[in-house]
């Protein structure tokens, strides 16, 4: 073979090679078919009898529902495709934000927690808060400037105020200053702001963190906690117990052995919940009306993610709850469903 063929022939065997790699990077990274035995099982019987509801919708979207009062969790439902993101400028849908306040009774929601501002968090809240005029949007002042983007009134607005609670109909809720995940090369913002109000469409990149919070829920006697985020401030939950954890798995396992077992006794161990259930492990480029997939490899091996929590929860008799569709699901100990 002579040299200018044999270049060409490794070239062309470089470029399969690069092709390969990244038809593998976006296959999901696991089945959640896999994970069944977690999996919770619709029951018409328990649903009804449990006064407080949840329904998960990927990421750190959780709607809290007690028959009369709504609580949101960032509420991000647009979930643009991965090549939007990177190649485009990105916008909320609104008729997407519509279908879900009809189909969900979302003008019962009395106010909007953000956990930050990143767009799979915070790109739809401009949106939900013209189309429900009556309910606030609690967060950071980037957070804030968020909304102010798409001219949400101030009195809509409330800049978050961490540990002191708040009331909602029968819901009470109280910010914890948080820490999130550990940055990545295209996620590399942490504690810097939005500045100004930030008018969509824009990068994606311009949804900077501008600081993270988890959110204490208590109703009925029931006390759950959203973490949405794998990062943890030392210490911070150390007086807090919890009947239910939604602990954010996002990139778990791409983190070293010390920095997991530091997470999940700042969380897990610590608050000693009765369940857990794992967020934003879901493959956010993908619509809101699909069963969530696992991130594809590119993001995180979900898989993996979701075995590092398990172990350490069944060593700590808890019990794990996987919800990839957004079914009522009760929070109360008494009707918890054993998966
Ligand atoms: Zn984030």
């Amino acid at each position: 073979m002579s040299i200018k063929k044999g270049l060409w022939v490794s070239l062309g065997l470089f470029i399969l090679f690069l092709v390969a790699g990244m038809v593998f990077l976006l296959q999901p990274s696991g089945q959640v078919s896999n994970f069944q035995k977690w999996q919770y099982q619709t029951s018409e019987k328990t649903a009804s009898t449990s006064i407080l509801k949840m329904k998960f919708f990927g990421v750190s979207t959780l709607l809290f529902d007690d028959g009369k009062t709504q609580i949101l969790i960032d509420g991000f439902f647009s979930r643009p495709s991965l090549s939007q993101v990177l190649f485009q400028k990105i916008q909320s849908q609104p008729e997407v934000i519509q279908r879900m306040i009809q189909q969900q009774q979302l003008q019962r929601t009395q106010a909007i927690l953000v956990t930050h501002s990143h767009y799979d968090h915070a790109l739809d809240l401009a949106e939900l808060g013209k189309q429900l005029p009556q309910t606030k949007i609690i967060g950071s002042n980037s957070t804030l400037n968020i909304a102010r983007g798409g001219a949400v009134p101030e009195q809509q607005l409330m800049l978050v105020q961490p540990l002191q609670p708040l009331s909602f109909g029968e819901f009470k809720v109280t910010a914890i200053a948080s820490q999130h995940t550990p940055p990545t090369a295209v996620n590399n913002n942490l504690g810097e702001e939005v500045s100004r109000p930030l008018q969509q469409p824009a990068r994606f990149s311009a949804f900077k963190e501008g600081h993270s919070f988890d959110y204490l829920i208590e109703h009925s006697g029931q006390r759950v906690l959203i973490k949405a985020s794998t990062g943890a401030v030392p210490n911070q939950l150390k007086n807090l117990k919890v009947d239910t954890l939604f602990l954010g798995i996002a990139q778990l396992s791409r983190q070293s052995t010390e920095f997991q077992q530091n997470y999940l006794d700042q969380t897990l161990k610590t608050l000693k919940p009765k369940v857990v259930v794992p967020i934003h492990w879901d493959n956010f480029f993908k619509p809101v009306d699909q069963a969530l997939e696992f991130l594809p490899y590119l993001a995180d091996n979900t898989d993996e993610s979701l075995k590092i929590l398990i172990q350490a929860a069944e060593q700590q008799k808890v019990q794990v709850v996987l919800l990839s569709r957004p079914v009522s699901y009760p929070l109360d100990p008494a009707v918890q469903s054993q998966p």
